[in-house]
């Protein structure tokens, strides 16, 4: 069986998913989604015997089908060797009566780095069928740039371009990406703020005649943000990984169900959870936890999505994000893949500002999701 991706927005074209892994998101602007991959469930009793590697495997292979074994085994050994600087990967500690998930072991020390020491093997195997040369271009405040040019450096067939606003993003990160070695990669400091690098690369992205003279000489143009398919499934993992260490610690038992709670920008690492949640793991209860940009927190209280306030800067600017991308694969799954529901949910909030869901969908997100700020 061929398992097949699709855009949020309409389910009439549908792409494997090592073509939406190229492609980052659907050409209606969409975001790609899997209607069979998600109804697998992991076997929890052999994944809690496992390490990060082997689970990863399994999480990989389940939501990437068309991947073949050996290139998911060799993706996952690759991007997982002593880069990361615990065979754990992402270990866990205790901390009061809690967990503390500790994803900050990776080449960058940012989480991202979990993602994105994959995502550019996963696209090195994708473009194989393709034929094609691929180049990341994207725009940071600072943890994307440099976990970026971690993960894409040397990876042959892939360059990543990163454009970060010059003086704005803090000395270690800035550090971090301008001595990045590597002959794949560039980093641009540009005169602006991180909204005017933003707004440069979508105007790169949208480009037709670039993409033309891109394309003659072989090379076509992706993106390393978290709404690629590639990005969100390796954070799967490590969610399955915490509840396999909290059960050989002796701290649950198989079955008991866990709460996690999650920092979040564009609703990425904790729509990872959702994930973990349909392949079948006890996940009580996601906390979205936000910072004063609180829009997600109104959401979940309200069932108003209101983008139409102040952007407040603060010391966690991977969080101040008004428009939280993956939130949309979320209304997907929530409307039990209504295309047409969640088309009109993202065309009331590019023109209006905002959106409102019913107050039986409200319940039932909130059957799943707390939320605070
Ligand atoms: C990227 C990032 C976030 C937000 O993660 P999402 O997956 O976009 O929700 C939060 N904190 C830090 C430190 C980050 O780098």
């Amino acid at each position: 069986m061929t398992t097949f991706y699709h855009s949020t927005r309409s389910d009439s074209e549908t792409v494997t998913s090592k073509q939406a892994i190229l492609a980052g998101i659907a050409p209606d602007g969409g975001l790609y989604v899997s209607d069979d991959a998600v109804r697998n469930k992991l076997d929890l009793r052999a994944v809690c015997q496992e390490g990060y590697h082997q689970i990863a495997c399994r999480v990989l292979g389940t939501l990437l089908p068309d991947f073949t074994e050996q290139e998911v085994a060799s993706c996952v050994a690759a991007a997982y060797a002593d880069n990361f600087d615990t065979p754990a990967v992402t270990p866990l500690s205790p901390l009061g009566t809690d967990w503390l998930l500790e994803l900050y072991h990776g080449p960058t020390c940012a989480f991202k780095d979990v993602a994105l020491q994959m995502l550019p093997r996963l696209m090195s195997v994708a473009r194989k069928g393709e034929g094609r040369n691929v180049m990341i271009v994207t725009a940071t405040s600072g943890d994307t740039g440099k976990a970026a040019l971690a993960g894409f450096a040397g990876v042959p067939g892939t360059g990543v371009t990163v454009f970060y606003p010059d003086g704005k993003v803090s000395d270690v990160q800035h550090l971090q990406m301008v001595t990045q070695t590597g002959d794949n990669v560039a980093v641009c400091g540009i005169r602006g703020t991180f909204d005017d690098a933003q707004t440069q690369v979508k105007r790169i992205f949208a480009d037709r005649e670039l993409a033309g003279r891109l394309a003659a000489n072989n090379v076509m143009l992706s993106s390393a943000n978290s709404i690629n398919v590639g990005r969100l499934v390796p954070q799967v993992t490590y969610y399955f990984s915490a509840y396999a260490q909290l059960v050989q610690t002796g701290a649950i038992v198989i079955g008991d169900e866990v709460d996690f709670c999650v920092p979040t920008g564009n609703f990425g690492d904790v729509l990872a959870g959702y994930y973990a949640k349909l392949l079948g793991l006890p996940v009580g209860k996601l906390v979205v936890a936000s910072n004063s940009n609180k829009v997600l927190t109104d959401f979940l209280t309200t069932g108003t999505y209101d983008r139409r306030r102040d952007f407040v800067k603060t010391i966690s600017p991977s969080m101040d994000i008004l428009v939280s991308s993956n939130l949309e694969r979320m209304l997907y799954y929530l409307t039990d893949g209504d295309c047409e529901a969640v088309a009109g949910y993202m065309a009331d909030l590019a023109q209006k500002g905002y959106y409102t869901i019913s107050n039986d969908l409200l319940a039932k997100l909130r059957q799943t999701f707390d939320c605070g700020f």
